[in-house]
């Protein structure tokens, strides 16, 4: 520097700086100051210490309005008026779907799939703002209606804001892949999870509401009158375990689960009643009211007394073609079916199989069905070992999928499971997937889908 610069005030020291930092030492630089006379540039500076002043002020409130432009103004959000989820696919390895809002086309996706699939836990909810623990530790605060979001302390900038639709609460897309980078693909309004490494196996098939093993009957909970299963099977015809009676059939994957069961084991017995129509049942009902009137009842008492041993129609699950009554000779819908090898061998094994003791002794409260020891039902691995480990019964599990509409265990397969129950706005209008290797879809019996999904552990 030479002492000319020294000499000269702000600005211009400013300038020169400015300048000889940026060519350097030029020699256009020192020709300028050699053609500036000395006095006039002084002149300029001690003349207007206002203007230097409103100047700086003038800085520095444009820096705060670059601030607040950029960091905090936010457009107020624009809330969809119409949500829906379009299309969905379920295979062994992965879970995609595609959202369509009128507000943010393709860069929202409902806040539910990455709760479920990151396994996220909401800590806090405060008055606006959201707090979310996922299973990888990370944390999330969200805000209604903003398109910032703090990600383990820090704020990050989206392009849609977090927004509602109803009951469904919507985030921007990109969070997942920035949350999940793994196994989290997101794409103009399509989501996508990779679940594990396997290779899809079963075939597609596009869901029906009529669809699946998870079908809870009861009381509250019934078939319709046409209700009848597609693909009965005839047990006799799987040359392993024997059906007698007249009700011979099942669906097809509980009549091979039956027959598996059946020729893995040394046990003996035989199936007593497979699937029953609505007809049937209501014949069967109706022997048991006359029995009952026989006895000295009046009719009101007759109905109900026959309500708690034989299904009323319309709510047996034999009409499902997923329940097994098995007997073994001389032993036949007794009680006494308890201690026999079979009894004793069904109630502790046949869960490895995807069947569960139905109406146990001990929850006859929940189901207002009597204990009955010979009744089997199928559901599907690995909700039957879910329901033998703890200890309840069908109608508890879906009820309580209904409420936590979310479930994680870990079977003795050795695999992880996320069971997951749709409903609502979350329902999609198409869906396919694929059954094998426990995975599958199926319908609740009541306004749920119940997705089953394995993931890595
Ligand atoms: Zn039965």
């Amino acid at each position: 520097m030479t002492n000319n610069t020294r000499r000269t005030s702000g600005l211009s020291r400013k300038r020169t700086n400015r300048n000889s930092s940026s060519q350097n030492k030029s020699q256009h630089n020192r020709s300028l100051r050699k053609i500036q006379p000395k006095g006039k540039n002084k002149k300029i500076y001690s003349k207007s210490p206002l203007n230097n002043l409103l100047t700086k002020a003038g800085i520095i409130f444009g820096i705060i309005l670059v601030f607040y432009v950029i960091f905090i103004f936010e457009f107020p959000a624009n809330y969809p008026d119409t949500f829906k989820v379009s299309n969905m696919t379920l295979d062994s390895n992965k879970i995609a779907m595609e959202i369509e809002t009128d507000s943010y086309k393709g860069k929202l996706i409902p806040l539910d799939i990455l709760l479920t699939i990151g396994k996220g836990e909401i800590t806090l909810v405060g008055e606006k703002e959201t707090t979310i623990v996922f299973a990888n530790n990370k944390k999330i605060i969200l805000k209604d209606g903003s398109r910032k979001v703090k990600i383990d302390g820090k704020t990050q900038k989206f392009n849609a804001p977090v927004v509602k639709y109803k009951d469904v609460i919507l985030v921007p897309g990109e969070l997942a892949e920035r949350l999940l980078p793994k196994i989290a693909k997101f794409d103009n309004g399509k989501i996508a999870f990779t679940l594990s490494g396997d290779k899809p196996e079963g075939e597609y098939q596009n869901f029906a509401d009529y669809d699946g093993y998870l079908r809870l009957v009861n009381k509250e909970n019934p078939l319709t009158k046409n209700y009848e299963p597609t693909d009965l099977v005839n047990v006799n015809s799987l040359d392993s375990i024997i059906a007698y009676g007249t009700n011979t059939k099942l669906r097809d994957e509980a009549a091979h689960a039956l027959a598996n069961m059946y020729k893995e084991n040394e046990v003996q017995y035989a199936m007593s009643s497979g699937f029953r129509t609505f007809e049937n049942q209501t014949q069967l009902f109706d022997d048991e009211v006359a029995d009952n009137i026989k006895a000295g009842k009046t009719e009101e008492q007759a109905t109900q007394a026959a309500g708690t041993i034989v299904a009323v129609p319309g709510t047996s699950e034999h009409q499902l073609g997923l329940a097994v009554d098995v007997a073994i000779p001389g032993v036949i819908l007794t009680e006494e079916f308890k201690n026999t090898p079979a009894g004793k061998w069904l109630i502790n094994n046949s869960y490895k199989y995807g069947f569960v003791l139905r109406y146990t002794k001990e929850q006859t409260a929940i189901t207002n069905i009597i204990f009955e020891p010979w009744h089997y039902r199928y559901m599907g691995y690995p909700h039957s070992e879910i329901l033998f480990k703890e200890e309840i019964v069908f109608d508890t599990y879906i009820k309580s999928l209904r409420e936590e509409k979310v479930k994680y265990f870990h079977a003795e397969d050795g695999k992880d499971y996320i069971i997951w129950l749709l409903s609502g706005s979350l329902k999609p209008e198409k869906l396919e997937f694929n059954t094998s290797n426990g995975i599958g879809a199926s319908s609740d019996n009541g306004d749920g889908i119940i997705l089953t999904m394995r993931t890595q552990n």
